[in-house]
């Protein structure tokens, strides 16, 4: 193999998927560099083993620079753990029912299978689940109003979903409920400031706006994780992960140092107040495209729509196929709508430029006076 790996002549094409989800360039390239010989110790992080003194370093300095991003108060810990965001739906009844009730909130599909994997628990007799409020009614495009939620008195924590990412809605302000809040954060964490003392838990799958997959990171306050069920799988015991530091077992190594260097480039470009407002500016622009033309719709409620994952459709529907083909061809990745709600979305993480929003608002208006 000839030595042509040079940067400049990579084709990095503007990529809307939803997950696994574009990444920095920058990152791709620090890796690049790194990969067979990562700091001249003449091996890959790859290869290198998770208790060696470099892999810890580079898996402590992640952490670090997570808590200094999210401004991660101490009494919080914070897990790399492996199973995606889907496992965390077993894990946090196991961990975190103790008997007693969870409230869940159902805003669309993975509020919907969160609630699915915890009521097994109450079939198994270990607590109770109550959903308080469905957005069913609405297709999942509104949040039930607070004032009609069926909360429970003293629940053992409140579950959400903070981003639906298939239909595109967004919950801004964590909901004052009282309980513990437990949130998914998959797709939005990093995406904008938050308080993360507001929250009991914060859990996120890597691959929307962290990293590769295989990497689920956890964020949970220290004082809820005494209350694991005796069946929980040691590998989901909060605790006892804790106490290994997320090396009860080999974590998913290479992932961890890829979100490492996606929080040093995140860092860089001013941490996550200054990519909150450049989020603001292209769910705007490609909101504003949407609204401004009768041949696009997006169905939201406008204070829930997502800043990460722009679901909309075609006046004529029979035109979606013509869309995707002609978008693909212009280099525009990945646009196709999650097969339960159809048409287009775009996902625009953290590591999708406002330079390539532009491109598809472009696109979008070509074609639009083509085929309007
Ligand atoms: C992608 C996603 C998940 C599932 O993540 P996995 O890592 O595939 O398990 C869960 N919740 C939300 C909000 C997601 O966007």
């Amino acid at each position: 193999m000839t030595q042509n790996t040079s940067h400049a002549t990579a084709k990095r094409l503007p990529n809307f998927c939803a997950g696994p989800a574009t990444m920095p360039t920058e990152v791709l390239e620090r890796a690049q560099a790194d990969l067979l010989d990562w700091q001249g110790r003449g091996l890959s992080v790859m290869e290198m083993s998770h208790r060696s003194a470099d892999y810890v370093d580079i898996a402590e300095r992640a952490e670090a620079k997570l808590r200094q991003l999210m401004n991660i108060p101490n009494n919080y810990k914070v897990l790399f753990l492996q199973g995606g965001a889907s496992l965390q739906f077993s894990a946090i009844p196991l961990n975190l029912l103790g008997g007693g009730t969870a409230d869940y909130l159902n805003t669309g599909a993975w509020s919907g299978k969160a609630t699915k994997e915890a009521q097994r628990y109450e079939a198994l007799g270990l607590g109770k689940i109550n959903v308080v409020a469905s957005g069913k009614a609405s297709n999942f495009t509104d949040v039930p109003d607070i004032k009609d939620w069926t909360l429970s008195d003293n629940a053992a924590y409140f579950h959400y979903c903070a981003n639906e990412t298939i239909h595109g809605l967004q919950i801004f302000q964590p909901p004052q409920v009282g309980a513990p809040l437990v949130a998914d954060m998959s797709s939005c964490i990093l995406s904008q400031p938050i308080d993360v003392s507001q929250f009991g838990m914060i859990y996120a799958g890597a691959q929307k706006n962290i990293g590769p997959a295989g990497l689920v990171i956890i964020i949970i306050r220290e004082d809820l994780v005494d209350k694991a069920s005796e069946w929980c799988p040691m590998l989901l015991n909060y605790a006892h992960q804790i106490d290994k530091e997320s090396m009860s077992n080999t974590p998913a190594t290479y992932s961890w140092y890829l979100a490492g260097l996606v929080f040093d480039w995140l860092e860089e470009q001013g941490g996550v107040e200054a990519i909150g407002k450049i989020n603001e500016q292209k769910a705007k622009l490609l909101y504003d495209a949407i609204d401004n033309s009768s041949f696009y719709a997006n169905p939201v409620a406008n204070a829930h729509r997502s800043i990460m994952n722009i679901p909309f459709t075609l006046a004529d529907s029979a035109l979606d196929k013509v869309f995707l083909q002609a978008s693909e061809q212009a280099g525009l990745l990945n646009l196709k709508g999650h097969r339960d709600v159809g048409g287009m979305r775009a996902s625009i993480y953290n590591a999708v430029s406002l330079d390539w929003v532009s491109q598809l608002v472009d696109f979008m208006q070509e074609f639009e006076r083509k085929h309007g």
